[in-house]
Parts: C-alpha cells; structure tokens; sequence
C-alpha cells in the first residue's frame, strides 16, 4: 500500500473550488508516479505541480517581500536521511527542483540566495520571474493594514490565505518522502528565510515517518515540529501526534497546520488556523478536506 498526503497552507477559510482543484491535480500527478518510481518522485511531482498553479504561495505566484520581490524557500528530505534546501531564491521556476538538487548532487544542505540562483544556472534552469500582479496587490494590502513588521506577522497570519505547500509520501517498499516549499509571507523582511527550508523545522523525514508544515514559521521553527511529531510517530500513530503537537503548537501562539504518514502508513493532519487545504490518495481512492 503507498500513501500520498499534500497541503495547500493554513490561513483563512478558501471555499474557492479552484485551490480544491489544485490540491487534487498534484494528488493525481504524485499518486501516478507513487508505485512506480517510488515516495521522493511522489512528492516531487505533486509539489512542482502547486509551484506551476499561481493560486498557491511557491513558485510562480509566491508571496512578496517588502522590496516586492519573490524570496522563496523549499526543502526535500527521504526516510533514508537525505535532505536538501534552498532558501530564498527569486528568479527560479521551481526551487523544489533545485532542493533536490542541492540533496543529490552537492554535500551541502541548504544553500541559499545568490549561491543558489548560480546553481541553478550552472545546470541549466533559466532565468524565470515567478512574481504576479495580485500579489502585488496583496503586498500594498498588507502595507496599508500596516501588518509589515515582524512582530505583527504572527497576528496577520490568523487573517489571511496562505498558500504554502507540502507532501508527504510513503511507497511500497515502506520508504517515506517530502517536500515542502513556499514564498513565505507577504511584507517579510528582505533575506528572511522560514522553517519550510529548515531541516526538522518544516520538513522532517526518518524511518518512522514524515512530516510537512505550514504557518507561523518562526514558531514551527522555534518548535522543530516536524522533527517533534515524526520522532512521536516512533511508537504512536500520526493521528494522534499531529493532533496533540497543533494544540500544543496553538498553547505557544504558534498557527500552522501540519500533516504527516508514520511508518505503519496512516496517514493524519490537523491545523489550529482558520482552515488548511489538504487532501489524501491512497489506492487511487482520493480525500479532499470537507
Ligand atoms: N511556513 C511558511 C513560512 O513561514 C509560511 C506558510 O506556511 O504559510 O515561510
């Protein structure tokens, strides 16, 4: 049995049919290379497939920092300890790509900003502006609410739509991916960089499970929830982990959801925000949130 799990970030409640549907394609493209290529390409296809949709806060259609320009993090990681991240990259199509990337073919873990944008030129990706016009919209949004300085971010996120991505993915052979990758938030600090690059922060994959957040990232990070709940799924099912570390998480004012696959394969999520986008796959048969 394999088992996809994918969010689509935690904020503010999003009935819009089309995220639903964006969830859904990258549940479909990651199921379809689920049992034959295995959990890392899983993950990888659903994640690059929110990077293309403009809906979602990573890749084309990040979330813009105070100098209106896209910085965005994204990270991989493998039940077999492999991990790799880039942090705040703009002129790249997919830093998911990239993150695999820096895993397989560097000895490095997270490389970020300048240096990351000459890796990607050096194997070949172009020059690509992932920036779109409501974004810039939102951007002047969140200036005028004056919800632009840090400490303020954390109060924001309760209000607004996210859009943050991540998968988890476990294959036959019981091997358990993920992938995370986001723009972050709108009016971050220049250079800022958020959990969903951080090792054991955002992502986290060993043995026992996998695990994928989103939201307040200074507090996940803080927190190593990803870390926390799969090094749990150890001797207790994710459902009741991931369950328990969100209430928790929301104790210590910190609004994220999260999701996760232990190694049995149960699948679970929980959020404390308004609402998470999120959807399963497992045997073709396809969940979405209610
Ligand atoms: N966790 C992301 C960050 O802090 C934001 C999000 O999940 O919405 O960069």
């Amino acid at each position: 049995m394999c088992q996809l799990i994918v969010h689509g970030g935690a904020g503010k409640v999003r009935n819009s049919r089309s995220y639903r549907e964006g969830v859904e394609e990258a549940l479909r493209r990651g199921f379809a290379v689920l049992e034959k290529e295995g959990a890392l390409e899983a993950v990888m296809a659903a994640v690059l497939s929110l990077e293309e949709n403009p809906l979602f806060n990573c890749g084309t259609g990040s979330a813009l920092n105070l100098d209106g320009e896209a910085e965005m993090d994204a990270s991989v990681m493998t039940s077999e300890d492999r991990f790799g991240a880039v942090g705040s990259v703009k002129r790249v199509e997919h830093p998911i790509l990239l993150a695999k990337r820096v895993m397989e073919e560097t000895d490095h873990l997270l490389i970020v900003g300048d240096g990351a944008e000459r890796l990607a030129r050096f194997w070949g990706y172009p020059l690509y502006d992932p920036v779109i016009e409501s974004r810039r919209d939102e951007l002047e949004d969140v200036k005028r609410k004056g919800s632009a300085f840090l400490p303020k971010l954390h109060s924001f996120l309760g209000e607004e739509a996210k859009g943050t991505v991540g998968a988890v993915a476990r294959d036959r052979m019981g091997r358990i991916a993920v992938a995370t990758s986001t723009g972050g938030y709108a009016a971050k600090a220049p250079g800022r960089i958020g959990d969903s690059a951080i090792l054991g922060a955002g992502t986290y994959a060993s043995r026992w499970g996998g695990a994928s957040a989103t939201g307040h990232g200074e507090q996940i990070w803080r927190q190593l929830l990803c870390f926390e709940a799969v090094e749990e799924m150890r001797l207790h099912p994710a459902g009741e982990v991931i369950s328990r570390l969100v209430r928790e998480a929301k104790e210590q004012g910190c609004s994220c959801g999260l999701i996760g696959i232990d190694w049995r394969g149960r699948m679970a999520q929980a959020f404390n925000a308004e609402a998470m986008l999120w959807g399963t796959i497992e045997n073709g048969q396809l969940t979405l949130d209610a």
